[in-house]
């Protein structure tokens, strides 16, 4: 008897032990899309959570695969190499139901997010792990490219068969699939039981639940000089995505060419050093962020609202900062920033 009231005891003593330690920090890192991952989590779950890790592991390596514009044998590559020809090809209903997302947000931004100009992308050099050096592409060899006018709408679906008018078209993921993908990395994760996390990609990240009492704080790098420019509180469900032209670029010359494209001149980005969205669809919030940075300090305005966005930061060159009300009311700028522009209502 004595033994018995023993072990209970000793089996709720553990058992209070474990509930005091209450909710924590988890942590973890993976190597996906070129990036590091990291997921975040907070949690009285470990196992779980690393379960959970390993899961979106494989999914994410499996995404990379598939989605991949230019290297190995995945569905994208094999559907570039179809349209090239001239041929329909069947895809598989999760890239047919990305592709069509992207066609939408492509047609909205007046196609200055355009998936479809990869070959243009290729003539920069940005389909290589490591941009090269040397000089930039001829004005020939761009407007050659340009006056065949790949675009989404020369891109069409029966059900999931993918065909095209224009065998110039060349889709290109990169502006879109990671916010797409950190999307579904935040639903995985809650299928499986973690409701509270954040999952980040250098920076582009999304969020579900909150860190115990408040809300989940992320800072935004300055695309130009050091550190945070702004701190802001992400509401469950909700993506941050930013665009810059400081992470990838070519350099030749003392000349900068950032690895965002303007498909109307076939020259990348000059005048936009970053660009932020919050959303609560991640697909749409990293397509938006890319087309904000090709539409400039003077026309982002009426392509966010094409793209029914309210929630903009726009950095240009000379440091000034761009934002729509409902950004300005819930971010804190953690720098000196000499000149803030609000748009109105
Ligand atoms: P980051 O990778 O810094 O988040 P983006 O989301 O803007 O930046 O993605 C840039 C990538 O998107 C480029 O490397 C290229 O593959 C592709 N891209 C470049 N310009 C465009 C464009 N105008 N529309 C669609 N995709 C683009
Ligand atoms: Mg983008």
């Amino acid at each position: 008897m004595y033994w018995i009231v023993r072990v209970l005891l000793l089996g709720l003593l553990v058992i209070l032990s474990g509930c005091d330690k209450g909710p924590q920090d988890q942590r973890q890192t993976l190597l996906v899309f070129g990036t590091l991952l990291d997921i975040q989590a907070y949690t009285d779950q470990p196992e779980l959570f690393n379960e959970a890790v390993r899961e979106l592991d494989k999914t994410f390596q499996k995404m990379h695969r598939e989605w991949h514009a230019w290297q190995g044998e995945g569905e994208l590559v094999r559907l570039n190499r179809a349209l090239a020809d001239g041929e329909a090809l069947q895809v598989s209903a999760e890239l047919g139901s990305l592709l069509q997302q992207a066609r939408q947000y492509a047609i909205d931004s007046e196609h200055l997010f355009n998936p479809a100009i990869g070959q243009l992308i290729g003539l920069w050099g940005f389909h290589s792990d490591q941009p090269p050096g040397g000089p930039p592409p001829r004005k020939v060899e761009i407007e050659a490219l340009l006056k065949h006018n790949p675009s989404m709408e020369d891109v069409s679906f029966q059900g999931h068969l993918v065909s095209s008018t224009n065998s110039m078209v060349a889709m290109d993921l990169g502006a879109f699939a990671k916010g797409y993908a950190l999307n579904l990395a935040i639903d995985e994760l809650k299928r499986m039981g973690i409701e509270n996390a954040i999952v980040n990609a250098g920076g582009d990240l999304c969020v579900s639940g909150q860190h115990g009492e408040r809300p989940w704080v992320i800072g935004i790098r300055h695309p130009l000089g050091e550190g945070v420019i702004a701190s802001v509180g992400v509401a469950d469900g909700e993506c941050v995505l930013t665009s810059g032209n400081y992470e990838r670029y070519r350099e030749f010359e003392g000349v900068r060419y950032a690895h965002i494209i303007d498909p109307r001149s076939g020259y990348p980005v000059a005048h936009v050093a970053s660009a932020t969205v919050i959303s609560t669809q991640g697909g749409l919030a990293d397509a938006a962020a890319t087309a904000l940075s090709v539409a400039g300090p003077v026309d982002w305005p009426r392509i966010a609202a094409k793209m029914g966005l309210t929630q903009v930061m726009l950095v240009d060159d000379q440091g000034k900062v761009y934002l729509t009300p409902q950004m300005q009311s819930r971010i804190s700028f953690q720098q000196q920033v000499d000149e803030v522009v609000v748009t109105v209502d």
